[in-house]
Parts: C-alpha cells; structure tokens; sequence
C-alpha cells in the first residue's frame, strides 16, 4: 500500500469516503468489493481517532440490557460471531468474570438475570453459556481479589479484538480491489454544484498540496469531528453529536487470564480490566467532553478515578503511577443525546444525509461496523440490490499457508515471533518475513524480551503507510501497551521514514 496522492486527481469516484476509522475503512472495504471507483481519506492516521482508542470488545454490550437496548445488543452479538470468522487472527474469545459483593449497586440475581438473558440473545451465535462461581471459585481464577463480602460471581463470554489494526486491514483489503486510500490528506471543504455536493478540497499534510476530488457520493464518517465538519457544509448547523470522553490506563502484569467486570462504588459505573498483551487495560471512563477533539488528552483525574475502583477489587496492590505502562483517551460521537448520564445514552448509529447530499455516519459501535457499511451503501443506493455483496473480507483473514512451526523452519525465528506474526497479520505473515532473505538483520528483536523484529517496522512503513513513529507504537503494533515507546525503536522508525 503506498501512499500517492497524485493518483486522486482528475478521477470522477463513485464513492469518497471522509474518515479512516472502522466506519470510514469499512464503507471504503464494502464499496471496493462492490467494484466502486473509491477513494478513502483521513486527516491523521486511520485508526488514529476513537477507532484505536476504544475498549477493544467485539461484544454485544452486556450492560446496555440496563437501557433496555434488546436490538441492539442481539444485533452486535450476531455481529460478534461474523468478526470472529472475518478476521480470526484479530478477533479472539474471551471470558469475563463478573465478582460481586454484598453491597454492589447490582447484586448477584440481577447479574444471573443479566447473562441468561444476554445468552438467550446471542441465540445461534453464542460463544459458551455462561456459568456461575461461587466465591471460592472466583477467588481461584483471580488469585489477591479481595475476598471479604464476596458473595460469588460468573463467567460469561464475549470477543476481544486489535481496533487499529481490524481499521487497518479494512484500509488494505479496500486498496487490494481497487480503492486509492491515503492517511494524512484533510477534507477542508465540500464543492457543490446546484447546491448538490460534487467533490471536495483537500489539502495533503505531508507534502502540504492542496486539489480537488470529485465523486459521485460523499460519504462522512468523521465520528466526534462531525459537529465541526458539518459546520463546514452550513456554519448554523445544530450539533449532531454528543461527545463523550473515555479514558483506559495499560497497568503493567496481569491480574486474570480472563477480563474482570467491576462495579465502581462512587458512581454505579461499570467498567473492565482486560489482559491486554501481558498487561491489564483498565477501562473506561464516559465523561461529557466539549473542546475541540483534535485536543482529547488523558488527565489526572481519569486515571486516579479508574485505579481507586480497581484498587478497591485488590486492597493488597498500591495503584501506583509507576506501574502505569500508558494511558489513551477516546471519544465517543453519541447521537441520541437527550438521556442526562453519558452512560445512559444509546449507542445505535444513524446515518442521515445533508442538505447537499453528503451521507453522514453517526454513532454506533465499533462491533457493527459491517453493518454500517452495508446500511449506508443501501442508503447510497448505488448498487442494484441483487448485485449487493454486504459481507467483508479483510486483509490478513485468508487461511494462512503455512503453520507457525514451518515459518520458524523457513525463515529461522522463534516460535513466539512466529504465533506473534500469526495474530498480526493473519495469512499475510510471509509478506513481512520475505526481505529478511536478503537483509537478516531484519530478524533482530526490537528487545530480547519481547517476539517483535525489526522487519515489522519496515514493513510498517513500506508496506502499511505509516507516516511517523506514532503510526507503528501506538497502531500498527501494540508497542505502547508494553512499555516498548524507547527512544531506541522511535530513532529506528524514524530512519526508516526519512528519504534515502
Ligand atoms: C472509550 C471508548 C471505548 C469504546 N469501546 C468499544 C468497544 O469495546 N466495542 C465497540 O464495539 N465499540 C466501542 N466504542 C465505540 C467505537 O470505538 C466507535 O463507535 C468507533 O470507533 C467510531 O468509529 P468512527 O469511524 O465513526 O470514528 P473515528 O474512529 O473517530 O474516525 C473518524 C476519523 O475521521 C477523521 N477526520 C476527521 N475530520 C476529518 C477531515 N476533515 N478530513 C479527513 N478526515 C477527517 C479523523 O482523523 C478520524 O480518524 C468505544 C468508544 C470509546 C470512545
């Protein structure tokens, strides 16, 4: 995938997708395989808005049963079931244990209430129907929890996934069937004609150029930033979105092979800590977020709000800030937004268009991304109905062609190398390792400690259109969640970015 934005001049799209998140990268995915003329632009990096920020479930929302969402959650939770076929190396199973204690805001009736119905639900698409543990057994499976007032729990089962990289491959598999994409290219406003939107200016950040694009249908799908851009369009336009922050802190080591559910005792909340590569996500904050969010940061209080809630879970750990590995902020671009609590507003996605024509995604879930796409290209209507193929394939999904044990053999790594590459790029692995043939200082590790190699940055930039040191820590590897953001591996990116 090389980034060349010469090639989007002069060209009349069918579709121009504003936005590389999961909803933009998808539309763009969906669009391409339907043989669309497409073009997919993104003002940073894809994935470097909410879609890389987010909780990283492909789940049906358990807790969205207390808003009474039944549709919603059966719809993501059959959604869940096509992630996990889509892109197996991405999307994994994982548990969720649920402790509950005598004065939780939810006690343990109501969280057996919660999970039948969840499961019944999932229908055909359930993972394993979730069992219930008694305190010694929850106290089993997560060894230093707090054990006074335990009055028992349950395990109950949904998906995890890599957010940035499932953005990723959507970007890759659209550019495989055609579609031009490009990170780091801002749509700065809409060209109409007739009063009809036509195309768009866009300015290229890296080389600074600024042209026009034309297509036939625009689709935006800019999550948070869609107040801002709607301005763009019709400077009154009302807000569309209500803009809800959501903090995660990577706490180093891990404290459960599977995720823990954890009610907060200041608020009611509910929030998770998930392993996540060795270390534990702690997450999330739903804060009301006014401010421009190109400005979105992580303060003081979102974490110190996040390690009391835990710490009350694990009165023998000290939550301290030493341990913290990293810490990212999101945001939520919520529609529905007349319920008073954050929490308590839905997250069902709309998708409406302007005045001029410009479709505009808002809202939703990262889970039912599919979806989405399908529901806005129907709404386009630019594809007969017979003709429509609304499932999606991604880039790595393909069944790989040689097991991790025969890549070790053939290009001589370790087996940790081997299963890493495997859950990051699928059935492409060969395609990272082949220039190690002729440079095998590629094989090197970015730490001993760690399965990472070199060729992986390369590839990164060559190959995945990442544009700075940024783009590979935090997105195309999940370096940041393991303490591996050193100087080091940054002056290593940076040199492969420069211009020979
Ligand atoms: C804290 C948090 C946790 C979450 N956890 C989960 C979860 O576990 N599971 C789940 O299913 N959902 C989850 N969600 C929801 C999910 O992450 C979002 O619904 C989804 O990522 C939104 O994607 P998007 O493509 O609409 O927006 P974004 O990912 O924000 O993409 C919008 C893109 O538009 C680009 N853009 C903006 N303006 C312009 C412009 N002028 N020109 C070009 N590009 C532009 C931005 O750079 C950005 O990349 C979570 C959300 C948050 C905030």
């Amino acid at each position: 995938m090389k980034r060349d934005t010469s090639q989007f001049q002069n060209i009349p799209y069918d579709v121009l997708v504003i936005g590389g998140g999961i909803n933009g990268a998808a539309v763009a995915n969906m669009a391409a395989q339907n043989k669309l003329r497409v073009a997919l632009l993104d003002k940073g990096d894809f994935a470097g808005g909410t879609s890389s920020k987010s909780t990283k479930l492909i789940h049906g929302g358990l807790r969205y049963l207390e808003n009474l969402e039944f549709g919603l959650v059966r719809e993501a939770l059959h959604e869940r079931t096509a992630q996990l076929r889509i892109a197996p190396h991405l999307v994994k199973e994982l548990g969720f244990i649920i402790p509950v204690y005598k004065n939780d805001p939810r006690p343990l009736w109501m969280m057996k209430l919660g999970v039948t119905l969840y499961d019944l639900l999932s229908g055909k698409h359930i993972i394993h129907p979730y069992k219930p543990l008694s305190a010694a057994e929850v106290i089993h499976f997560i060894p230093g929890i707090k054990q006074e007032d335990l009055t028992g729990g349950l395990i109950y089962w949904d998906a995890q996934m890599d957010d940035a990289r499932l953005v990723l491959e959507n970007v890759q598999q659209a550019e495989l069937n055609g579609a031009h994409v490009a990170n780091y290219v801002e749509v700065r406003t809409i060209l109409k004609e007739n009063g009809k939107a036509v195309g768009v200016t866009v300015k290229d950040l890296i080389s600074g150029e600024t042209f026009d694009m034309r297509a036939k249908h625009i689709v935006c799908a800019v999550g948070p930033w869609t107040n801002i851009f709607q301005r763009k369009e019709r400077s009154e336009s009302p807000a569309r979105v209500r803009t809800t922050k959501g903090v995660h802190v990577i706490y180093r080591g891990s404290f459960c092979r599977h995720a823990i559910f954890v009610q907060s005792h200041t608020d009611g909340r509910v929030f998770f800590m998930i392993p996540w590569y060795g270390n534990t996500m702690i997450g999330t904050t739903d804060t009301d977020y006014e401010a421009h969010p190109d400005e979105v940061s992580v303060e003081e209080e979102d974490i110190r709000y996040l390690c009391k809630a835990a710490g009350r879970l694990f009165p023998d750990q000290e939550f301290t800030d030493d341990k913290i590995v990293s810490s990212f902020a999101g945001l939520r671009p919520l529609v529905h937004k007349d319920a008073a609590s954050p929490e308590k507003v839905s997250r069902k996605h709309v998708i409406n268009p302007s005045f001029s024509g410009v479709m505009y995604i808002m809202g939703g879930k990262y889970t039912t991304y599919r979806v989405i796409a399908r529901e806005c290209l129907e709404r386009l209507g630019i594809i007969k109905p017979e003709e429509f193929k609304g499932d999606l394939q991604v880039y790595g999904g393909g069944e790989p062609a040689f097991t991790p044990e025969q890549i070790c053999e053939k290009y001589g790594i370790q087996e940790d190398t081997a299963l890493m590459l495997r859950r990051t790029y699928g059935s492409r692995v060969e395609d990272v390792l082949r220039p190690t043939v002729a440079d095998s200082s590629l094989l090197e590790r970015l730490n001993p400690d760690f399965p990472y190699i070199k060729a992986q940055l390369t590839y990164g930039v060559n190959v995945e259109m990442a544009m700075t040191s940024d783009d590979i820590i935090w997105r195309r590897l999940p370096l940041a969640y393991q303490g591996l953001d050193t100087p080091e591996i940054r002056s290593f990116i940076q040199g492969q970015l420069l211009p020979a």
